[in-house]
Protein backbone atom coordinates (compact mmCIF):
# COMPACT_ATOMS: atom_id res chain seq x y z
CA UNK A 1 0.00 0.00 0.00
CA UNK A 2 1.12 3.41 -0.80
CA UNK A 3 2.02 5.46 2.21
CA UNK A 4 0.96 9.11 2.26
CA UNK A 5 1.90 11.54 0.23
CA UNK A 6 5.31 13.28 2.29
CA UNK A 7 4.47 16.69 3.32
CA UNK A 8 7.46 18.82 3.39
CA UNK A 9 8.95 17.93 6.76
CA UNK A 10 9.57 14.16 5.57
CA UNK A 11 10.46 14.09 1.87
CA UNK A 12 13.84 12.44 0.85
CA UNK A 13 15.83 14.21 -1.54
CA UNK A 14 19.05 13.08 -3.26
CA UNK A 15 21.08 15.43 -5.04
CA UNK A 16 24.02 13.94 -7.08
CA UNK A 17 27.22 16.11 -7.78
CA UNK A 18 26.71 18.19 -4.92
CA UNK A 19 30.37 18.58 -2.98
CA UNK A 20 29.88 22.32 -4.59
CA UNK A 21 28.33 24.72 -7.10
CA UNK A 22 24.42 24.19 -7.73
CA UNK A 23 24.84 21.00 -6.32
CA UNK A 24 25.61 22.10 -2.91
CA UNK A 25 23.18 25.18 -3.29
CA UNK A 26 20.50 22.99 -4.11
CA UNK A 27 21.29 20.58 -1.00
CA UNK A 28 21.15 23.94 0.97
CA UNK A 29 18.14 25.51 -0.36
CA UNK A 30 16.15 22.07 -0.03
CA UNK A 31 17.16 21.59 3.71
CA UNK A 32 15.93 24.95 4.37
CA UNK A 33 12.66 24.17 3.05
CA UNK A 34 12.63 21.14 5.38
CA UNK A 35 13.20 18.27 2.98
CA UNK A 36 15.64 15.24 4.62
CA UNK A 37 18.60 15.94 2.23
CA UNK A 38 21.18 13.01 0.89
CA UNK A 39 23.87 15.10 -0.76
CA UNK A 40 25.92 12.95 -2.58
CA UNK A 41 29.65 13.75 -4.00
CA UNK A 42 32.26 11.26 -5.87
CA UNK A 43 34.84 12.18 -3.39
CA UNK A 44 33.84 11.21 0.34
CA UNK A 45 35.84 13.92 1.88
CA UNK A 46 34.49 16.59 -0.25
CA UNK A 47 31.00 15.27 0.60
CA UNK A 48 31.89 15.25 4.73
CA UNK A 49 33.17 18.70 3.95
CA UNK A 50 30.02 20.53 2.08
CA UNK A 51 27.49 19.22 4.38
CA UNK A 52 29.54 20.74 7.26
CA UNK A 53 29.24 23.71 5.72
CA UNK A 54 25.51 23.40 5.46
CA UNK A 55 24.61 22.14 9.33
CA UNK A 56 22.67 25.40 9.63
CA UNK A 57 20.23 25.15 6.76
CA UNK A 58 18.00 22.96 7.69
CA UNK A 59 16.90 19.93 10.25
CA UNK A 60 18.98 16.95 8.80
CA UNK A 61 21.84 16.41 5.31
CA UNK A 62 23.09 13.12 5.03
CA UNK A 63 26.17 12.27 2.80
CA UNK A 64 26.67 9.43 0.74
CA UNK A 65 29.47 8.52 -1.98
CA UNK A 66 28.41 8.12 -5.87
CA UNK A 67 29.80 8.88 -8.96
CA UNK A 68 27.60 8.81 -11.46
CA UNK A 69 29.83 7.84 -14.33
CA UNK A 70 30.62 4.49 -12.51
CA UNK A 71 27.20 1.81 -12.78
CA UNK A 72 28.91 -0.17 -9.83
CA UNK A 73 28.61 3.41 -7.93
CA UNK A 74 25.00 3.93 -8.48
CA UNK A 75 24.41 0.01 -7.17
CA UNK A 76 25.99 0.30 -4.58
CA UNK A 77 24.13 3.98 -3.78
CA UNK A 78 20.87 2.44 -4.87
CA UNK A 79 21.17 -0.18 -2.24
CA UNK A 80 22.49 1.81 0.51
CA UNK A 81 19.64 4.37 -0.41
CA UNK A 82 16.81 1.58 0.22
CA UNK A 83 18.77 0.16 3.29
CA UNK A 84 19.53 3.15 5.19
CA UNK A 85 16.82 5.09 4.36
CA UNK A 86 13.97 3.38 2.42
CA UNK A 87 12.59 6.23 0.95
CA UNK A 88 12.73 8.73 -2.34
CA UNK A 89 10.72 11.97 -2.56
CA UNK A 90 13.30 13.87 -5.05
CA UNK A 91 15.81 12.94 -7.07
CA UNK A 92 18.61 15.95 -8.50
CA UNK A 93 20.57 14.85 -11.35
CA UNK A 94 22.85 17.66 -11.35
CA UNK A 95 26.34 16.12 -11.52
CA UNK A 96 28.13 17.58 -14.58
CA UNK A 97 31.35 18.11 -16.31
CA UNK A 98 32.49 21.23 -17.75
CA UNK A 99 32.20 22.61 -21.57
CA UNK A 100 35.22 20.34 -23.57
CA UNK A 101 37.81 23.56 -23.67
CA UNK A 102 40.25 23.57 -26.69
CA UNK A 103 37.86 25.23 -29.34
CA UNK A 104 36.68 21.56 -30.31
CA UNK A 105 34.44 21.07 -32.80
CA UNK A 106 32.47 17.66 -33.79
CA UNK A 107 34.93 17.11 -36.21
CA UNK A 108 37.96 16.90 -34.21
CA UNK A 109 36.29 15.96 -30.56
CA UNK A 110 38.00 12.82 -28.71
CA UNK A 111 36.00 9.89 -28.30
CA UNK A 112 37.03 9.66 -24.61
CA UNK A 113 35.86 13.04 -24.06
CA UNK A 114 32.11 12.62 -25.84
CA UNK A 115 32.16 9.17 -23.38
CA UNK A 116 32.70 11.27 -20.22
CA UNK A 117 30.13 13.73 -21.03
CA UNK A 118 27.97 11.02 -21.89
CA UNK A 119 28.76 8.95 -19.37
CA UNK A 120 28.16 11.90 -16.46
CA UNK A 121 24.99 13.78 -18.07
CA UNK A 122 22.94 11.35 -19.67
CA UNK A 123 23.89 7.24 -18.64
CA UNK A 124 24.16 8.01 -15.02
CA UNK A 125 20.86 10.22 -14.72
CA UNK A 126 19.22 6.96 -16.58
CA UNK A 127 21.17 4.39 -14.68
CA UNK A 128 20.89 6.23 -11.60
CA UNK A 129 16.83 6.91 -12.13
CA UNK A 130 15.87 3.69 -12.73
CA UNK A 131 17.53 2.24 -9.98
CA UNK A 132 15.84 3.96 -7.24
CA UNK A 133 12.48 4.57 -9.38
CA UNK A 134 11.19 1.87 -7.15
CA UNK A 135 11.20 3.36 -3.99
CA UNK A 136 9.82 6.75 -5.53
CA UNK A 137 6.88 3.97 -6.79
CA UNK A 138 5.95 2.69 -3.48
CA UNK A 139 5.29 6.32 -2.06
CA UNK A 140 3.63 7.39 -5.15
CA UNK A 141 5.22 10.38 -4.83
CA UNK A 142 8.40 11.78 -7.26
CA UNK A 143 10.04 14.68 -8.32
CA UNK A 144 12.93 14.22 -10.87
CA UNK A 145 14.87 17.36 -12.13
CA UNK A 146 17.63 16.84 -14.44
CA UNK A 147 20.06 19.70 -14.98
CA UNK A 148 20.69 20.53 -18.28
CA UNK A 149 21.76 23.56 -20.22
CA UNK A 150 20.66 25.86 -23.45
CA UNK A 151 23.39 24.90 -24.84
CA UNK A 152 22.03 21.86 -25.67
CA UNK A 153 18.75 23.15 -27.07
CA UNK A 154 18.44 21.60 -30.46
CA UNK A 155 16.46 24.64 -31.88
CA UNK A 156 19.21 27.22 -31.05
CA UNK A 157 22.38 24.47 -32.02
CA UNK A 158 25.82 26.38 -32.44
CA UNK A 159 29.49 25.30 -33.32
CA UNK A 160 31.78 24.34 -30.19
CA UNK A 161 31.77 22.41 -27.11
CA UNK A 162 30.10 19.01 -28.51
CA UNK A 163 30.42 16.42 -26.11
CA UNK A 164 28.69 18.83 -23.35
CA UNK A 165 25.94 19.96 -25.95
CA UNK A 166 25.01 16.66 -27.38
CA UNK A 167 25.03 15.44 -23.80
CA UNK A 168 22.80 17.60 -22.50
CA UNK A 169 20.41 17.67 -25.73
CA UNK A 170 20.45 13.61 -24.99
CA UNK A 171 19.70 14.30 -21.20
CA UNK A 172 16.93 16.42 -22.70
CA UNK A 173 15.68 13.60 -24.91
CA UNK A 174 16.39 11.51 -21.47
CA UNK A 175 13.29 13.72 -20.14
CA UNK A 176 11.03 13.29 -22.35
CA UNK A 177 11.19 9.78 -22.63
CA UNK A 178 11.31 9.50 -18.90
CA UNK A 179 8.05 11.56 -18.49
CA UNK A 180 6.17 9.57 -20.97
CA UNK A 181 7.12 6.34 -19.85
CA UNK A 182 6.01 7.27 -16.65
CA UNK A 183 2.71 8.21 -17.50
CA UNK A 184 2.24 4.76 -19.88
CA UNK A 185 3.18 2.87 -16.58
CA UNK A 186 0.50 4.89 -14.35
CA UNK A 187 3.21 6.29 -12.76
CA UNK A 188 2.50 9.82 -13.93
CA UNK A 189 2.50 11.30 -10.02
CA UNK A 190 6.35 10.94 -10.79
CA UNK A 191 7.02 14.48 -12.11
CA UNK A 192 10.58 14.57 -14.31
CA UNK A 193 11.91 18.20 -16.00
CA UNK A 194 14.88 19.42 -17.33
CA UNK A 195 16.05 23.07 -16.27
CA UNK A 196 19.08 25.44 -17.53
CA UNK A 197 19.76 27.12 -14.38
CA UNK A 198 21.57 30.05 -16.79
CA UNK A 199 24.97 31.03 -16.56
CA UNK A 200 26.11 31.19 -13.22
CA UNK A 201 29.26 31.76 -11.03
CA UNK A 202 30.76 28.23 -10.15
CA UNK A 203 33.78 26.19 -11.01
CA UNK A 204 32.03 25.63 -14.37
CA UNK A 205 30.65 28.98 -14.88
CA UNK A 206 33.59 31.09 -13.86
CA UNK A 207 33.80 33.83 -11.91
CA UNK A 208 32.51 36.14 -15.22
CA UNK A 209 28.79 34.57 -14.66
CA UNK A 210 26.10 36.95 -13.87
CA UNK A 211 24.34 34.88 -11.73
CA UNK A 212 24.85 33.61 -8.39
CA UNK A 213 24.53 30.21 -6.65
CA UNK A 214 21.17 31.33 -5.05
CA UNK A 215 19.54 32.41 -8.48
CA UNK A 216 21.22 29.66 -10.77
CA UNK A 217 19.59 26.92 -8.09
CA UNK A 218 16.21 28.68 -7.87
CA UNK A 219 14.48 26.95 -10.91
CA UNK A 220 16.00 23.24 -9.83
CA UNK A 221 14.66 23.47 -6.58
CA UNK A 222 10.97 25.54 -7.66
CA UNK A 223 10.84 21.95 -9.93
CA UNK A 224 12.24 19.77 -7.01
CA UNK A 225 8.89 20.76 -5.02
CA UNK A 226 6.15 21.29 -7.55
CA UNK A 227 2.55 21.30 -6.84
CA UNK A 228 0.85 17.82 -7.50
CA UNK A 229 -0.05 19.53 -10.68
CA UNK A 230 2.64 20.51 -11.79
CA UNK A 231 4.35 20.56 -15.08
CA UNK A 232 6.25 17.20 -16.44
CA UNK A 233 8.25 16.17 -19.59
CA UNK A 234 9.34 20.07 -20.19
CA UNK A 235 12.44 22.05 -20.10
CA UNK A 236 12.57 25.54 -17.70
CA UNK A 237 14.54 28.26 -17.01
CA UNK A 238 13.33 31.39 -15.00
CA UNK A 239 10.33 28.89 -13.84
CA UNK A 240 9.21 29.18 -17.00
CA UNK A 241 9.31 26.38 -20.06
CA UNK A 242 11.59 27.15 -22.69
CA UNK A 243 12.19 25.36 -26.51
CA UNK A 244 14.12 21.87 -26.71
P1 LIG B 1 30.66 22.68 -10.70
O1 LIG B 1 30.73 23.68 -9.61
O2 LIG B 1 31.85 22.42 -11.54
O3 LIG B 1 30.12 21.33 -10.04
C1 LIG B 1 30.00 20.15 -10.79
C2 LIG B 1 29.76 19.04 -9.81
O4 LIG B 1 29.58 17.82 -10.55
C3 LIG B 1 30.95 18.81 -8.87
O5 LIG B 1 30.47 18.63 -7.56
C4 LIG B 1 31.60 17.55 -9.40
O6 LIG B 1 32.21 16.76 -8.43
C5 LIG B 1 30.36 16.84 -9.90
N1 LIG B 1 30.68 15.72 -10.79
C6 LIG B 1 31.35 15.71 -11.96
N2 LIG B 1 31.44 14.46 -12.43
C7 LIG B 1 30.83 13.66 -11.52
C8 LIG B 1 30.60 12.27 -11.42
N3 LIG B 1 31.03 11.41 -12.37
N4 LIG B 1 29.91 11.79 -10.37
C9 LIG B 1 29.47 12.62 -9.39
N5 LIG B 1 29.68 13.95 -9.41
C10 LIG B 1 30.35 14.46 -10.47
O7 LIG B 1 29.50 23.05 -11.76
P2 LIG B 1 28.04 23.63 -11.59
O8 LIG B 1 28.01 24.90 -12.35
O9 LIG B 1 27.60 23.60 -10.20
O10 LIG B 1 27.23 22.56 -12.46
C11 LIG B 1 26.12 21.83 -11.97
C12 LIG B 1 25.24 21.46 -13.15
O11 LIG B 1 24.71 22.67 -13.74
C13 LIG B 1 25.98 20.73 -14.26
O12 LIG B 1 25.17 19.68 -14.74
C14 LIG B 1 26.15 21.79 -15.33
O13 LIG B 1 26.24 21.26 -16.62
C15 LIG B 1 24.89 22.62 -15.14
N6 LIG B 1 24.97 23.98 -15.67
C16 LIG B 1 25.81 24.89 -15.11
C17 LIG B 1 25.85 26.17 -15.65
C18 LIG B 1 26.76 27.24 -15.07
O14 LIG B 1 26.86 28.33 -15.67
N7 LIG B 1 27.41 27.01 -13.94
C19 LIG B 1 25.05 26.52 -16.75
C20 LIG B 1 24.22 25.56 -17.29
C21 LIG B 1 24.17 24.30 -16.74
P3 LIG B 1 33.79 16.88 -8.03
O15 LIG B 1 33.83 17.96 -6.99
O16 LIG B 1 34.13 15.52 -7.52
O17 LIG B 1 34.52 17.24 -9.29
Amino acid sequence: MNRDAPTGADRVAVVTGAGRGLGLETCRQLAARGCRVVLTARDAGRGSRAAHDLADAGPEVATAVLDVADPDSIAAFAGWLEREIGRLDVLVNNAGVPPDGGGLSVFDVPLETMQRAMATHVYGPLLLTRSVLPLMEAGGYGRIVNVSSTLGQLQSMGPRWPAYRISKAALNALTAATAAELEARGSGNILVNSVCPGWTRTDLGGPKAPRSVQEGADTIVWLATLPDDGPSGGFFQDRRKIDW
